[in-house]
């Protein structure tokens, strides 16, 4: 499961979890983007914090694991080149990658669209808010996992607010938040929420 994860959110945990268990998954892999080429337009965490958070909500569980492929390729992140090099480690895996609703709306415009679809099985994850697409392919399977109204860029806002995100990130996630002081300047959160 690629993402931001700026931050990670239980959003992202219920359906991680839900699609493990819906198709019978060793391992999820949550992989934090390098440079995310969709949103050069704000300033994201440097990857290192994305990075730890993940590791620090994703700790507790067995089957989930952090990498840090996208995180140390140069330049901005392509979801065909993370399951290139998640393939190149796990040569004999299944592969599946696990995407929400929004981001599945996008993925035929993602790079290299046809190779993805030999190197993954896509699972498209329903979010409240937005369509799931059924892109009508056999490599796509839609799941409807429970309803977390959640963004990172709510719990941003919400920070930046001095509003409280107790329980739409898990414990350890609020603690790193105020323990590096992340996201209290974001200027443009505050000013969407005021
Ligand atoms: P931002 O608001 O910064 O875009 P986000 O909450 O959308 O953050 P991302 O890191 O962009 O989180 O998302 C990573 C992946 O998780 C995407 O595929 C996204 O669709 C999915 N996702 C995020 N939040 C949810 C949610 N509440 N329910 C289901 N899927 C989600
Ligand atoms: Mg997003």
């Amino acid at each position: 499961m690629g993402g931001t994860f700026d931050p990670i959110h239980h959003g992202h945990l219920v359906a991680a979890s839900e699609v493990a268990s819906k198709f019978g998954l060793d391992e999820v892999v949550f992989v934090p983007t390098g440079e995310p080429w969709q949103k050069s337009s704000r300033r994201v965490s440097l990857a290192e914090h994305r990075y730890l958070m993940t590791v620090i909500a994703t700790a507790s569980n067995p089957r989930f694991t952090v990498s840090r492929v996208d995180i140390e390729r140069p330049g901005p992140t392509y979801t065909i080149d993370t399951l290139r090099d998640l393939r190149a480690e796990r040569p004999e895996a299944d592969l599946y990658f696990i995407t929400g609703a929004d981001a599945m709306a996008q993925i035929v415009g993602w790079k290299d669209v046809d190779e993805l679809w030999s190197l993954a099985h896509f699972v498209g994850v329903t979010r409240p808010g937005h369509e799931l697409p059924d892109l009508g392919r056999a490599e796509v399977s839609l799941l409807e996992v429970p309803a977390m109204a959640i963004s990172s860029t709510d719990c941003r806002a919400r920070v930046a607010s001095h509003e409280p995100v107790w329980y739409l990130v898990p414990d350890g996630v609020v603690q790193y938040i105020a323990k590096y002081g992340l996201y209290l300047d974001d200027a443009n959160a505050k000013a969407a929420r005021a």
